[in-house]
């Protein structure tokens, strides 16, 4: 279905059974399971709006939506699943925008996406860089430059991948850096170094990490990629602060992981965003905007340089 025609589709109201029928069938691909006992042998009540399981053995009730990113909306499902269909497309969407199509306010809308965006962040975060892995320093703010200056609105990253036998990154993580950038040049041993404690396999074969800004052994091709990401984050969202930037960065890694793995994938993008959203629990407005706005303190001179081949 073209995005035209599955956009058209989802905002009609009669397509509701069919998206409750599609979430059924992707949360629980072999039918009811209680979430409580494991018990497969539960009555449906079919008087609510979202059809309700009271398990057999223990007696639970378990709607469609709870445990997931949609428990507690009153959002539409086929809304929900016009907003997790557009976030598997490349392009994604604006909360400004997603509101005007679905009409819902802007904070109800905003708050659909980061769930989204937070059901590919716990995602991506079970997933480590392996094998072979490349990490460099990167920034968001503007193009990679190197001058000596710090853009005020500039944000260090650090970007990693795995690299497969052709050269080729098939996984890539791209993380704010302030904390990393705190360690003062040369004094943190490699192997405990934030960004590769919490994102690299401890069997990795071999780790090569750049995380001085102007060295001359930067890795061209992930600055390239991350360049990219800044690029997407500035054409679709006309630029995000420090505060939420972290989950703008996780969906385009996401998006960048989905397409080199979609033969490994049982599942089509729209379906597995759909399994993700169903088997991710919610996260709530108020943490959301509870995140610590992340300000990067420290200056250039403290980026350092480590290099590893184990
Ligand atoms: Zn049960």
């Amino acid at each position: 279905m073209e995005p035209t025609e599955m956009t058209a589709f989802c905002l009609t109201k009669s397509s509701e059974p069919y998206w409750i029928q599609k979430l059924l069938e992707i949360r629980w691909p072999t039918g009811f399971c209680c979430p409580a006992c494991g018990s497969r042998q539960a009555i449906t009540i079919t008087t609510r709006r979202l059809p309700l399981y009271e398990c057999n053995s223990c007696g639970k009730q378990t709607s469609l939506i709870s445990g997931t990113i949609m428990e507690r909306s009153r959002t539409p499902i086929r809304l929900w699943m016009l907003a997790i269909y557009l976030h598997s497309l490349p392009k994604g969407i604006t909360a400004l925008r997603l509101a005007a199509l679905i009409g819902t306010t802007y904070k109800t809308a905003w708050l659909i996406c980061h769930k989204i965006r937070h059901a590919m962040a716990i995602a991506e975060q079970d997933e480590l860089l392996k094998g072979i892995v490349r990490i460099n320093f990167a920034q968001y703010g503007r193009p990679y430059n190197p001058t000596v200056f710090r853009h005020p609105q500039e944000q260090p990253l650090l970007i990693g991948a795995t690299m497969n036998g052709n050269g080729e990154f098939t996984h890539i993580k791209i993380k704010q850096a302030v904390e990393e950038c705190s360690y003062p040049q040369f004094t943190c041993p490699l192997n405990k170094h934030p960004f590769i404690h919490k994102h690299v396999d401890p069997n990795a074969t071999e780790v090569i990490a750049i995380t001085l800004k102007y060295s001359k052994d930067r890795n061209r091709h992930l600055l390239q990629i991350s360049s990219c990401a800044s690029g997407w984050i500035n054409s679709t969202f006309k630029g995000i602060g420090a505060k939420h930037l972290q989950a703008y960065l996780d969906q385009y890694c996401y998006g960048y992981n989905m397409t080199r793995k979609i033969t490994d994938r049982a599942l089509d993008p729209f379906s597995h965003l759909i399994h993700l959203c169903s088997s991710t629990s919610a996260t709530t407005y108020p943490e959301l905007i509870r995140k610590p706005n992340i300000q990067p303190k420290l200056r250039v001179q403290y980026a350092y340089h480590l290099r590893s081949a184990s």
